[in-house]
């Protein structure tokens, strides 16, 4: 978990590449489906580009169709209310909670900078701290770099404000049960990879 912009799908490649975990991308899913143009795509696509989240049951059906039984999977973008974080309990037993703590005026720098690999079976992400060697090409596919709808100026202050309204409140939900692990998100992408891994081997969520 963690505030638009604080690494997640950064870290999330990492914990994938290094811990083998298959990891599911709510919010990559989605733009997958957009790019194309499936009926889901087409129904969510006004509302994920105006920085708005779509629906708890949506959300969740896209996280359940990508499981399969009593494999670990590491979440990227969900659970992002209540509602969300307990249909997951229902489901599944939650092995740990990273967040990735960052403030928004951070946040806010990172995601106005931010660019994304246009090749969604990349999608690596570059930003301030992590610029591309060639301009407007990705380092490990050379697909062109393109910028998120959903990182512009009004997208991205719709977005923060959910997190604080919608989000925020799920660290309290995970720190009574003891699940949370808070990690800080404004050091460098290598500094915060460290700070997983010393923590990682207790971070496993496995479907029950
Ligand atoms: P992200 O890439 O994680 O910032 O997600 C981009 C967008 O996808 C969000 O702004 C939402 O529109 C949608 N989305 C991703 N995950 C969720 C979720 N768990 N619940 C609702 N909407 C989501």
């Amino acid at each position: 978990m963690g505030m638009q912009g604080s690494g997640k799908g950064t870290q999330a490649s990492f914990i994938r590449d290094n811990y083998g975990f298959k990891v599911i991308t709510t919010g990559e899913i989605i733009r997958d489906e957009m790019a194309r143009h499936t009926p889901l795509g087409n129904k969510v696509r006004e509302l994920m580009n105006s920085g708005n989240l779509v629906s708890d049951d949506l959300a969740f059906s896209i996280v359940k169709s990508r499981i399969n039984d009593k494999e670990n999977f590491l979440l990227d973008g969900f659970p992002r209310t209540i509602k969300q974080a307990q249909m997951l309990d229902e489901d599944f037993d939650v092995g740990g909670v990273i967040v990735l703590d960052l403030d928004e005026k951070t946040a806010i720098k990172r995601l106005v900078g931010r660019q994304q690999c246009s090749n969604t079976k990349c999608n690596a992400i570059y930003g301030p701290s992590k610029q591309p060697k060639r301009k407007g090409l990705c380092d490990i596919c050379s697909s062109p770099l393109m910028t998120r709808e959903d990182d512009e100026p009004l997208a991205i202050k719709r977005r923060i404000s959910l997190y604080n309204e919608q989000t925020l409140p799920i660290i309290n939900y995970y720190k009574k049960k003891n699940l949370l692990h808070i990690v800080d998100g404004k050091k460098a992408i290598n500094n915060v990879s460290d700070e997983i891994e010393g923590l990682f081997g207790n971070v496993i969520i496995s479907a029950s």
